[in-house]
């Protein structure tokens, strides 16, 4: 099946529109077919520089790269490449053209001279009899000599100013079957007469959609929901030209927890914040498929090649999937917890290290790093969590004591006296992680369990989160440990 992903190039990568590249390549790939980046650069005013750079590199760090269209090269610059091009609408200007033109022949199409003055009256009017905003066909009563001499009057202004606009059959119903909402019918009196080509002689998205859809052998599109009412003008332009219309999938929109659609406000909206972040890709893309996409099973943990395996669109749901910014940080830390320790410790050594150079010589790194990744959220996050072991900690009273744990401030000498002949119990030999819990849980006396860990392990950290105890006391080595604990006495003492 041959998908597409067509961004226009006015801004960031939205997570959204990752969102429909990722269905797009996931039906590409499950079906062993391809997947087409095109540029749809036709809004002139909205181009941003750099935009397709930027969405390229947000795609390749997702794990999408185009199959055809418009790709980076191994220097990361952007080409073009397949038989269907060229790729960018702005370089398809003949072709919308000759299709316009077709229309007005055939009928189905008409030019407009209205200027932009009248269009705003008109629509100011509409709004204040509260109808719909339509073009109200002013131009369709010119005879075709008016239209030609207008055309041919060199008059620069106006010729420059007119339009295409579509004849939609007010009388006509459209019906459709969506892979997503089912049977739809459009009446065709609510459709306004779309404008197909533009004065500058840029073509609308409408007109270049079905003209590239078809020239360049979509099977399947893929987009927003945002689309849907733009559907019957398509279908018509399908019909018009003699096309089979491809299949359409019209997903759902992402909307806030607050049920509103998805926003700036609601935080980051870029895919190129998460990245800076410090998302891991594969939690982006997990994250994305599951919104609006069920797999109706109750995993929830799925690479890319799961997805392309298991991906339908039977399972998108209609209504609007909400984005969860702490169930994306919670998949965040279930990926970072699956990533192979070893692999793990090395993705993190060159930040820990960049802190704290002893990392580098530090031969038991990776049993470090295993004590935090059960707690990482993200990797930067590792030279904070691991300076303990590097650097003297920051002890003070109000850490050391702790209400939830019921260590009160007047309790620390005897708390720490017990930790002290605890440990100086323990032998060389007996200071593991293991060992240590033994005599410490072995001789709790009248403490409770966390009276004597809290102080224990903020002792050997100065931190209020940590690994545990015994797991640290372990990793810091008996001298070391023993050293801390004593600092910590001299503190409350
Ligand atoms: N250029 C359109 C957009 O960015 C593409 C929509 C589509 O997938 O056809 O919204």
């Amino acid at each position: 099946m041959r998908t597409r992903f067509p961004p226009s190039p006015t801004g960031f990568l939205h997570v959204g529109s990752l969102r429909t590249a990722l269905m797009n390549h996931l039906l590409s790939k499950q079906t062993k077919g391809s997947f087409l980046m095109r540029i749809e650069d036709t809004d002139r005013e909205r181009l941003v520089p750099g935009a397709v750079e930027n969405m390229l590199k947000g795609l390749a760090w997702a794990g999408i790269i185009p199959d055809e269209g418009v790709m980076l090269d191994k220097n990361g610059e952007v080409i073009q490449k397949g038989t269907h091009g060229p790729y960018f609408q702005s370089e398809r200007l003949d072709l919308y053209r000759k299709y316009a033109d077709e229309l007005v022949a055939k009928g189905h199409a008409y030019h407009c001279f209205c200027t932009p003055e009248r269009l705003a009256e008109m629509r100011k009017d509409q709004e204040a009899r509260k109808q719909a905003p339509m073009y109200d066909r002013l131009c369709l009563k010119l005879s075709k000599a008016e239209v030609e001499a207008k055309l041919g009057s060199g008059d620069a202004t106006v010729s420059e100013r007119h339009v295409i606009r579509m004849k939609v059959p007010h009388e006509k119903t459209i019906t459709f079957n969506d892979d997503i909402r089912g049977d739809m019918r459009f009446q065709g009196h609510t459709v306004d007469d779309q404008v197909l080509l533009k004065g500058d002689g840029f073509p609308t998205y409408h007109l270049a959609h079905v003209v590239d859809d078809h020239l360049m052998e979509t099977d399947l599109v893929i987009r927003g929901e945002e689309w849907l009412s733009s559907l019957p003008k398509h279908l018509l332009l399908f019909e018009w030209l003699g096309w089979t219309p491809p299949r359409y999938a019209h997903v759902p929109l992402l909307l806030s927890k607050d049920r509103k659609k998805l926003s700036k406000r609601d935080g980051d909206v870029a895919v190129e914040e998460y990245i800076t972040k410090g998302y891991l890709p594969e939690v982006m893309v997990n994250f994305l498929a599951l919104l609006g996409w069920n797999p109706g099973t109750t995993q929830e943990l799925f690479t890319m090649e799961e997805l392309i395996e298991q991906f339908s669109l039977e399972r998108v749901q209609k209504a609007g999937a909400i984005f969860d910014p702490e169930k994306l940080d919670w998949l965040q830390g279930q990926w970072m917890r699956k990533i192979p320790v070893k692999e793990f410790a090395a993705r993190i050594l060159p930040t820990v290290a960049e802190k704290f150079p002893a990392a580098n010589s530090d031969h038991d790194f990776t049993k470090k790093a295993a004590l935090i990744q059960e707690r990482i959220t993200f990797f930067h996050e590792a030279p904070e969590m691991l300076k303990w072991f590097y650097e003297e900690p920051h002890v003070s009273v109000e850490l050391l004591a702790n209400e939830k744990q019921k260590v009160t401030a007047a309790q620390l000498p005897e708390i720490f006296d017990a930790l002290t002949k605890i440990l100086t119990d323990v032998s060389e030999k007996e200071w593991t992680a293991e060992g240590i819990k033994t005599a410490v849980m072995g001789n709790l006396g009248s403490f409770k369990q966390g009276q004597l860990l809290w102080p224990l392990r903020a002792a050997l950290t100065g931190l209020p989160y940590s690994p545990g105890a015994f797991e640290v006391a372990e990793a810091l080595g008996r001298e070391k440990a023993m050293e801390r604990l004593k600092a910590a006495v001299a503190i409350i003492s």
